[in-house]
């Protein structure tokens, strides 16, 4: 009998990437999502696949499945800052109603939780690199309070579960993460960096571009989330990849890989844009055994390709 497990947002980013390893470890997938940043795209490929189903639901409502269920990942809610600045009651209400009714499933089946949690805990963060034992730096009422105080609430939710209700819970923090199935106008910079130098438009670079991120491939990630699904781990464990950059190192960057030759444009800084952010990941190495294993260089090649195609250009 195989495994079953649920993917909230499985038409999106990640949630469609970690479905893809989940089927490839021999889980069946039900996966659900309202398709508000989600995409069928992204798991058009899964159709006729007789271990995947989908269903369409927001699951802010009450979520209703027959039969027995092993896994719950709560991967659904809007990442992208310029999303969540236009969907800040969504965007609430997934971390919030949806987490709840995703840890009220998993109770219901006795199954594991592991809910995607962020980095943006921390804030805009006065330690550095960011370790999961500081409590971080966030503003409750600025724009993306909305995303940052839904994941912290979500996270004492799911504790709350694992203390009271005894649930085998996990929470992950994932660091910016980037690869193909992103969409092209998501406004997070690794697609609109491309996006832009393909289409030879100029790079909007925020601020003076000194902020500095630090960019984790999508395979590396979901090899880390799995790997804590399968964990006896309860506290939140950083995944995401320590090299560091600025944000105008890494438009240079993009310019250099892509042989493109667009100017940089600056553009005001977003309010409470955070100054720094890397992973501590010692925890995520001591507990998982995991690291990052896709360079830079590798992990925006393959990137590149993917948006090449999308936009119907040569490879
Ligand atoms: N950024 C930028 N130009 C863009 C989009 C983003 O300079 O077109 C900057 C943004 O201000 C931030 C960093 O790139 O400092 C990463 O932004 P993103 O939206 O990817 O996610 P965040 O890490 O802020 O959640």
């Amino acid at each position: 009998m195989k495994k079953t497990a649920v993917v909230t947002g499985a038409a999106g980013f990640l949630g469609s990437h970690l479905t893809d390893r989940l089927l490839a470890e021999d889980y069946r997938v039900i996966g659900i999502d309202n398709l508000l940043t989600g995409n069928t795209r992204n798991i058009e490929h899964l159709a006729g696949n007789a271990d995947f189903q989908f269903i369409k639901h927001d699951v802010t409502n009450y979520i209703y499945l027959p039969g027995a269920v092993d896994l719950v990942f709560h991967m659904a809610s809007p990442a992208s800052p310029i999303d969540y600045l236009q969907l800040p009651i969504q965007t609430l209400k997934v971390g919030s109603l949806g987490t709840h009714n995703a840890l009220g499933l998993a109770k219901a089946k006795s199954a594991r939780f592991l809910l995607a949690s962020t980095s943006e805990c921390y804030g805009d963060p006065l330690v550095h690199p960011q370790k999961e034992d500081y409590w971080g730096n966030v503003n409750p009422i600025g724009p993306r309070g909305v995303y940052d105080e839904a994941k912290r609430f979500a996270e004492a939710m799911t504790m709350a579960y694992h203390r009271y209700h005894k649930v085998d819970t996990k929470i992950v923090r994932i660091f910016n993460t980037y690869g193909p199935r992103m969409r092209l106008e998501d406004g997070r910079v690794v697609p609109a960096f491309i996006g832009q130098a393909l289409q030879g438009h100029a790079l909007t670079v925020f601020g003076d571009g000194s902020q500095t991120r630090s960019f984790c491939y999508v395979s590396d990630l979901i090899d880390g989330i799995f790997r804590l699904s399968q964990s006896d781990y309860h506290e939140p464990v950083n995944i995401g990849n320590p090299a560091e950059m600025t944000v105008i190192e890494f438009a240079r960057e993009i310019l250099k890989i892509t042989g493109i030759n667009a100017p940089i444009e600056h553009r005001p800084l977003p309010v409470d844009d955070p100054k720094v952010r890397q992973p501590d990941i010692s925890l995520a190495r001591r507990v998982l055994g995991w690291e990052p294993k896709v360079t830079f260089d590798v992990g925006i090649r393959k990137t590149l390709e993917y948006f090449r195609h999308f936009l119907s250009l040569p490879s």
